[in-house]
């Protein structure tokens, strides 16, 4: 079963004359698979990533996750879904400025109705998994760049979700903090995490297994990278 699946999708904005941001999209996102998505700017990115998450409807088309029809769900349920499936790591880490990094990996979890030390049991489990042992109690003004999108990371995976998100995840990033952060990101997927992730510079896309081109809104092509690509 695919993690994502869309199919003839169609998102509209009415702007005075409407503009297609993205103009029928079929797309499958297979599970434990890592995908790449390029373009050029305004070609339709962003606006496939916020509909893979949950953000936004599509005009036309559906789009299922983990085998649901997400298509029509109102928004309470988008955000359950969202919450439940779908990780975000963002260029900007998006972290909350007064939690130590055990609190913001442990903040999805609050949602789900887990229990305090259950919580803070499988955030220490997470943030030792992307590398941040000892780091529990650190705010993120304490922490480089590199281990702010760590604790990221732990964060978007703190719900098991179907898919990660990942928009320019090493956009502020310098060369060698962002090429640990997508070792990383291959280890996980090496685990099985399926992640979909927004970039611009090809050396970064190189490191998925399949880079979609998107271009005025429709896919132009899915390229095949060679699985020889792994370094180390
Ligand atoms: P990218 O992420 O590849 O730069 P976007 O998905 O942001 O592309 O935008 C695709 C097209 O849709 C662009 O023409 C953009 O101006 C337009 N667009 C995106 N979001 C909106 C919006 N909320 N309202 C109106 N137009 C939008
Ligand atoms: P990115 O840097 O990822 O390409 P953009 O700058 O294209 O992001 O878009 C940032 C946000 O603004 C997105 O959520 C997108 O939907 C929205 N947006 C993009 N273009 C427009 C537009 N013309 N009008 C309104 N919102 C837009």
């Amino acid at each position: 079963r695919d993690a994502v699946t869309l199919t003839d999708v169609r998102k509209t904005y009415f702007l005075g004359e409407p503009v297609h941001a993205l103009d029928g999209v079929n797309l499958s996102i297979p599970r434990g698979s890592y995908t790449a998505v390029m373009g050029p700017s305004g070609s339709g990115k962003s606006t496939l990533l916020n509909l893979i998450g949950c953000l936004d409807t599509p005009t036309e088309g559906t789009i299922h996750i983990n085998g649901r029809d997400v298509t029509d769900l109102s928004n309470t349920e988008r955000t359950t879904v969202r919450g439940q499936e779908i990780g975000f790591v963002f260029q900007t880490f998006n972290l909350m400025p007064r939690l130590t990094a055990r609190e913001n990996v442990a903040l999805p979890l609050v949602f789900q109705g887990i229990s305090r030390a259950d919580r803070r049991e499988r955030a220490d489990d997470l943030l030792y998994r992307v590398g941040l042992r000892g780091r529990e109690e650190h705010r993120p003004n304490e922490l480089s760049g590199g281990q702010r999108q760590r604790v990221a990371i732990a964060r978007a995976l703190a719900n098991d979700p179907a898919i990660i998100l990942a928009d320019e995840p090493t956009g502020n990033l310098d060369s060698e903090t962002g090429n640990q952060i997508m070792a990383l990101f291959e280890e996980l997927n090496d685990e099985g995490n399926t992640v979909l992730m927004v970039t611009h510079e090809r050396h970064i896309a190189e490191h998925a297994e399949r880079v979609v081109h998107i271009l005025d809104g429709t896919v132009e092509r899915v390229e095949k990278i060679d699985s020889q690509r792994r370094v180390e």
